[in-house]
C-alpha cells in the first residue's frame, strides 16, 4: 500500500487566504458584459444598480491574480473546509486501473454542495454595503438553500425565485431554504411583470433557470435597499469558487502528487472554473501542463454544440449579454435530472479558454452518468449529485482507458454535491425509465435563431 492517505486535509493555518483571478493571466481576457440596449460594455455604475460594488469590482477586475478573503469569510470557510482531498482507492481496484483516482469532495455541509462558497461571499458584500437583503433564483435548490444558510448567518433577508417545477419537486429542498428564513416563490409567478408576462405567453409552463433570474433581478432593481446574486457563470463566482482548486493545490504539494487530467462537471462552470483555477494559471504562466475536461450533459450541451456569441443569461432578456458558449437564451433544455446544468450558456471565462483549446469538453448521457453514480456509491460510499456524476462517469473512462494503454496517469475530479433530494431521478434509474434525449440540430436551431445581433 501507497504511503498516500485515503484522504489529505490541511491545517487551518495551510488555508487558502487570498483568492486566485485566473483572468489576471489569460492573455485573450473574457469578453466584457454589454449593455443590452446600448451594445456598449457594462460600466461599474450600471451594474452596481443590479449587483453589490465590491461584487462589481470583482466582476470587472481582469489583472489583480489574488483578491484577499475578508477575515469573516475565513471564519465562515472554517466551519464547513477544507474539504477532504480524497484518494479513491476502492474505485482504482475496482476498475482494476493503473491509473491513481482523486477527488476534491465539496458536499460536507448542509446545502450539500460547492455553492456555499460563494454564496457567503456574496452576502457579506451585501451586508457589508448596509443592505437589507438580496434576490436570487434556483433551479435544482442548491444555490437557494446555500444563499439561505448564508443570509441567515449573516442576518439578510433572502428571497428566492424558485423553478416552479424543482418547487413542486423538490418540496424539501424548498422547506430547508424556508427554515433558514428564505422567502421563496415558484416562479414564473405572478408577483413580477417578467413573470406576469412569461405567464401570458407559455401558460402552464413550468418554468426555467433563466425566467426565474429574470424575475429576481427585477425585484432587485425595484426594490430599496435589495442586489441580484447569483451562483454561477459570473467572474465573481468563479473568483469564490477558487477556494476549491486552492485548497487542492496545496494538498496535492503537501503529497508530493501532480495531477495529470483535471475534470469537473460544467454547468454555468464554477465548480470546474475554481477547481481548475491555480493549475490553469500555471499552464498559462508556462509553469506546467494539465489537461483539463469539462463534462455537460448531452441533453444541454454549451461547449460541444454551442455557438461562442454574445447572448443574454435569462429569458425575459433584461440581463446584460455574455459572451459565451451559449444555446441561445431561448433553448429549454429537455427535463434532465441534473437539474443544476441545466443552464443553455457558460462562464466568459471558460468558455475564452475553451476557445482558446486550453481545455477540451465532453457531453455525456443521462443513463450513463447514473449508472457512474451508482457505481460509484457502492464502491466510494458516498452518494453523488447527478451533477457531480458526470464528472465521476468521464473519470471512470479516462481511468479505464489507462487500463488498456497501461499509463498510470493521476486523475482529479471535482465531486460537487451529495444527491440526497435527487431520489425522484435514483428512482427512475433505478426503475429502468430513465430516457436520454439529445436536441437535434434542428432543435438547437431555434435557440440558435434568437441570438442578438451584436
Ligand atoms: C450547481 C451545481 C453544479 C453546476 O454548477 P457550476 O456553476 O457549473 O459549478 C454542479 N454540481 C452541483 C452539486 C451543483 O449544485
Amino acid at each position: 500500500m501507497s504511503t498516500i492517505p485515503y484522504k489529505t486535509y490541511l491545517e487551518e493555518s495551510e488555508m487558502p487566504k487570498q483568492w486566485y483571478n485566473v483572468r489576471a493571466d489569460m492573455k485573450n481576457k473574457p469578453a466584457p458584459l454589454l449593455n443590452p440596449a446600448t451594445k456598449q460594455p457594462m460600466t461599474a455604475e450600471e451594474l452596481s444598480v443590479v449587483f453589490c460594488k465590491e461584487l462589481v469590482d470583482q466582476e470587472l477586475n481582469d489583472t489583480d491574480a489574488f483578491i484577499d478573503i475578508p477575515q469573516e469569510i475565513q471564519e465562515f470557510y472554517k466551519m464547513y473546509r477544507p474539504s477532504p482531498l480524497v484518494r479513491a482507492y476502492c474505485l482504482e481496484k475496482a476498475l482494476d486501473t493503473p491509473a491513481k483516482i482523486y477527488y476534491k469532495f465539496e458536499g460536507n455541509n448542509t446545502s450539500g454542495s460547492h455553492k456555499l462558497n460563494s454564496a457567503i461571499a456574496q452576502a457579506y458584500y451585501a451586508k457589508k454595503q448596509g443592505l437589507k437583503g438580496v434576490t436570487t433564483e434556483t433551479g435544482a435548490g442548491q444555490w437557494g438553500t446555500a444563499l439561505s444558510m448564508a443570509c441567515a448567518y449573516l442576518g439578510l433577508d433572502c428571497k428566492v425565485f424558485m423553478v416552479k417545477v424543482s418547487y413542486e419537486q423538490k418540496p424539501f429542498r424548498r422547506e430547508v431554504m424556508r427554515t433558514y428564513g428564505a422567502d421563496v416563490t415558484p416562479s414564473p409567478s405572478e408577483t413580477t411583470e417578467v413573470g406576469r408576462k412569461i405567464l401570458e405567453a407559455h401558460p402552464g409552463t413550468t418554468g426555467s433557470l433563466g425566467c426565474a433570474i429574470s424575475e429576481a433581478v427585477e425585484v432587485a432593481t425595484h426594490s430599496e435597499g435589495y442586489r441580484y446574486v447569483l451562483g454561477s457563470v459570473l467572474n465573481q463566482v468563479l473568483l469564490h469558487q477558487s477556494i476549491i482548486g486552492l485548497e487542492s493545490k496545496t494538498a496535492f504539494d503537501k503529497i508530493g502528487v501532480k495531477p495529470d487530467v483535471i475534470i469537473g462537471c460544467a454547468g454555468g462552470g464554477s465548480n470546474l472554473g475554481g477547481l481548475i483555477a491555480p493549475f490553469m494559471g500555471e499552464k498559462l504562466r508556462g509553469e506546467n501542463d494539465y489537461q483539463f475536461i469539462a463534462v455537460e450533459p448531452a441533453s444541454c450541451p454549451s461547449f460541444t454544440r454551442g455557438k461562442f456569441a454574445y447572448d443574454f443569461c435569462d429569458t425575459g432578456m433584461i440581463c446584460p449579454l455574455a459572451k459565451m458558449y451559449t444555446l441561445g437564451s431561448g433553448f429549454i433544455p429537455s427535463a434532465n435530472h441534473a437539474g443544476g446544468l441545466r443552464f443553455h450558456g457558460m462562464s466568459s471565462t471558460l468558455s475564452q479558454l475553451y476557445h482558446d483549446k486550453l481545455m477540451t469538453a465532453v457531453a455525456v448521457e443521462q443513463t450513463s452518468v447514473f449508472e457512474a453514480a451508482e457505481k460509484f456509491a457502492r464502491i466510494e460510499g458516498i452518494l453523488p449529485a447527478p451533477e457531480s456524476s458526470h464528472a465521476i462517469k468521464v473519470a471512470i473512462d479516462e481511468a479505464l482507458k489507462c487500463k488498456e494503454t497501461g499509463e498510470e496517469k493521476t486523475i482529479f475530479f471535482g465531486l460537487t454535491g451529495t444527491g440526497y433530494f435527487d431520489m425522484v431521478a435514483y428512482q427512475k434509474f433505478n426503475d429502468g425509465v430513465m430516457t436520454d434525449y439529445i436536441p437535434t440540430d434542428d432543435d438547437l436551431a431555434v435557440g440558435f435563431a434568437g441570438l442578438p445581433e451584436v
